[in-house]
């Protein structure tokens, strides 16, 4: 068994390793080649902790195994650690003995990054020039260095909740040399590309935000009653998603679908985009919308990829098991 240790893997995984991993098992999952398990969450009842696991296989690429993790709100303040800990645990297909195990903190930063930026690839006009950020909390600076990989960006605006929180994102833009401008929510209409990412249970950015022509990438809503964007604007946009069953039950599709916006039928699986069966963005005018929720197939495949790299480069930890 390979361990890689999360102290290794800001040195081992990087962005365009999570960008290939993430891309081509969304289109596993479009083939029918990859699928995840039902999900597990729970409250333990100690600590205030939310624990659970998200599996799947993917049988093209022969990945098996579960992240397991989840939320413990005191760690930061009563043990100076954080406070999301996950752990990913990959298996043998053809035997089921444990094959590794991967520090899943970082790793899920880098592949939610990697999903908005697989849909600003596919989706995003290719001419977009003002990436617009709602949200400037942890996410959103791994979301914005990400996506501005993207297209030639001239132009960050962001708005946040918290004002105060701004500088987070204002600094990553820095860092690539593109200027920032902080706006009122009014202001995001004249984004080409706008990035939710916050923890909010009810929409700020809502449909005369967004201009014509904009694709969102909307990866906040991860859980029922989260929402980050107002619900009439699923009805305006062609929505796509990492997986249908999700982004219906737990994304932000979820309210459209309740208040009966759209259907399931809506909605596209953003695999079926890469692997061709699916035209994507039709015209310039077209508003795009990614629903983002985060699957454990997006885990596996970038524990596999930092699993190759740290043996690579001779880091990863054999233990006998
Ligand atoms: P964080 O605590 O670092 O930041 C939270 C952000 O939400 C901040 O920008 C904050 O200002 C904003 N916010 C808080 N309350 C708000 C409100 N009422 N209205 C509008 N904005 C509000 O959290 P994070 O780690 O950056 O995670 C952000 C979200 O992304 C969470 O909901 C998390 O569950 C989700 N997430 C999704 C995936 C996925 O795969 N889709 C993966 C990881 C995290």
């Amino acid at each position: 068994m390979l361990i890689v240790p999360e102290r290794d893997i800001a040195d081992l995984m990087t962005r365009e390793a999570a960008f290939a991993a993430v891309e081509k098992v969304f289109a596993a999952m479009a083939s029918g080649d990859a699928s995840n398990f039902p999900v597990v969450r729970e409250a333990l009842g100690h600590e205030d902790a939310l624990y659970g696991f998200k599996g799947g296989f993917d049988r093209a690429g022969l990945t098996l195994g579960l992240k397991a993790g989840g939320y413990w709100p005191n760690n930061l303040e009563r043990r100076g650690l954080i406070n999301h800990q996950s752990t990913v645990f990959l298996f043998d297909p053809d035997t089921g003995k444990v094959s590794a195990m991967v520090g899943g903190n970082l790793l899920t930063a880098l592949r939610t990054a990697a999903a908005s930026s697989v849909s600003i690839r596919h989706l995003a006009r290719p001419d977009a020039k003002v990436l617009g950020m709602v949200g400037a909390g942890h996410q959103a600076t791994f979301q914005l260095r990400a996506a501005l990989e993207q297209r030639d960006f001239e132009k960050v605006i962001g708005w946040n909740y918290h004002p105060e929180m701004l500088p987070n994102i204002e600094k990553v833009a820095a860092e690539a040399g593109v200027p920032f401008e902080a706006v009122e929510l009014s202001g995001m209409t004249e984004a080409d590309v706008i990035i939710t990412i916050t923890s909010a249970f009810s929409p700020s950015l809502m449909a005369d935000h967004v201009s014509s022509g904009t694709h969102l990438a909307c990866m906040g809503t991860d859980t029922k009653g989260k929402q980050e964007v107002e619900a009439s604007l699923l009805a305006r946009a062609t929505v796509f998603a990492d997986e249908v069953a999700q982004s219906i039950s737990i994304g932000e599709a979820q309210h459209a679908i309740t208040g009966g916006q759209i259907t399931e039928a809506d909605v596209t699986q953003i695999g079926d985009v890469i692997n061709g069966t699916h035209p994507g963005r039709s015209s310039d005018d077209e508003i795009t919308l990614f629903d983002g929720t985060g699957v454990g197939l997006q885990d596996l495949a970038v524990a596999a990829a930092v699993v190759d790299l740290a043996v690579q480069k001779g880091l990863a930890i054999e233990v006998d098991f």
